[in-house]
């Protein structure tokens, strides 16, 4: 599958998306359309390596690609475009790694079924524990292993895409393991009212990404197939950490193209007339976002040259991305006035969705402590 074709119809879908603006921001739910035109696009195929007619090629090569995918799908819809980017941001952990030495046969078995399922299911990710602040080691639920399969029991929440994907990966622990194990469990179908172990708690109310359907919830004694390896989840981090934060600050990039591209149309012709403050706060706002762009492209030359620090750089750009755009568009706000704070107006509603790169994993304290050197 060619990268290039892909990219090129997932511009069409978005270009299709951009004209209902005002309709998708005001959603509170995926429409499952979306996802298959994604999939009909190949967008799934981020889940399966190119020797097996996917696209992956090692984060070397996929990271600027899959970034640029969810890009330009931000560009039409950032909710849809940050559901799709969990696909390969969780897939990358079977992916990532080819073998691992403590059960290669088994391993390899489990990582070719995840790229079977990727090829036409969606994958996601319901990781995240209330009071975590991120971390995966502070897992608290609780992984048994039961009648020779394992069931998962604790809370989860911002499981984004829930009802949606067909499978997400998770964590638990297990009894006599120092770390927590990576899970993976059946999203689709599966009833939320606690009947079959999966209950909702609180539906996704999210200020922004509102049509994320990040929903909280608690499992009790619901089933999960456990990754096999105990290596995976250390070995696999510096592959994943630059999948992921590239891809979430693709998203946010993209949200920030529609407001600049939405501010200079406010502001045509006036920019010359402007007074002394909307002047100086448009050119910060303009400085914010180019650097952040800067940023983004270091980091992406930092995964293409392989540097063993790629992946502290790709979360020291994922942090100063969410800076820079939260705070260059607040300074486009007061720029644009009140077009910026009309619900009629799409400004507005990005404002709150470029937040959502501050609190995505790894969350701003997390991320703060692991470029720390
Ligand atoms: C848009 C978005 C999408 C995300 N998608 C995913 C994903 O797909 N998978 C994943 O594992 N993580 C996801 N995350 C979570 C993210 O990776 C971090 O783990 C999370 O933001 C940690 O935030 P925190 O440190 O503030 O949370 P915590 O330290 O965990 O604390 C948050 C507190 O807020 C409370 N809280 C949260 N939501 C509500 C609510 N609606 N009503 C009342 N109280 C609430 C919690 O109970 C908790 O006490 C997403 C986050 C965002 C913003």
């Amino acid at each position: 599958m060619d990268a290039s074709e892909v990219l090129g119809e997932l511009k069409k879908i978005s270009s299709d998306f951009s004209t209902q603006t005002n309709e998708r921001q005001k959603r509170r739910e995926l429409d499952p359309e979306d996802f298959l035109r994604l999939k009909d696009a190949g967008f799934l195929m981020t889940g399966v390596p190119q020797q097996q007619g996917g696209l992956w090629q090692g984060a070397a090569v996929s990271a600027r690609q899959y970034a640029e995918f969810v890009r330009v799908i931000a560009h039409g819809d950032p909710c849809v475009a940050l559901v799709a980017s969990m696909h390969p941001a969780v897939t990358t952990f079977f992916l990532g790694v080819e073998e691992v030495t403590d059960s290669p046969e088994a391993w390899l078995e489990q990582r070719q079924w995840v790229i079977e399922s990727a090829k036409t299911s969606w994958w996601g990710t319901v990781t995240s524990e209330p009071g975590s602040g991120g971390d995966i080691l502070k897992t608290q639920s609780v992984a048994e292993l039961v009648d020779g399969g394992y069931v998962l029991s604790g809370d989860k929440h911002f499981g984004s895409g829930s009802g949606h994907t067909d499978y997400m990966v998770t964590t638990g622990r297990v009894e006599g393991s120092e770390l927590p194990e990576l899970f993976y469990l059946q999203n689709k179908n599966v009833p939320w009212d606690g009947s079959t172990g999966c209950q909702l708690t609180v539906p996704w109310d999210g200020m922004g990404m509102s049509s994320t359907q990040s929903h909280a919830f608690r499992f009790d004694r619901f089933p999960v197939t456990k990754a096999v390896s105990t290596e995976i989840l250390v070995r696999v981090a510096p592959v994943s950490a630059q999948i992921s934060n590239m891809m979430f600050t693709g998203v946010i990039l993209g949200v920030a193209d529609n407001a600049l591209a939405f501010a200079r149309t406010k502001l045509d012709g006036k920019i010359p007339e402007m007074r002394a403050f909307e002047q100086v706060e448009w050119t910060r706002c303009r400085n914010d976002l180019w650097l952040a762009e800067q940023a983004f492209q270091g980091a992406l030359r930092s995964v293409e040259r392989e540097e063993a620090d790629a992946h502290i750089t790709a979360t020291r750009c994922k942090i100063v991305c969410a800076e820079l755009v939260e705070a260059g568009l607040a300074r486009m706000a007061k720029v644009v006035g009140g077009a910026s704070y009309s619900k009629a107006m799409p400004l507005a509603q990005w404002t709150e969705d470029v937040k959502a790169l501050g609190f995505l994993r790894p969350p701003l304290p997390l991320a703060y402590d692991q470029v720390m050197n």
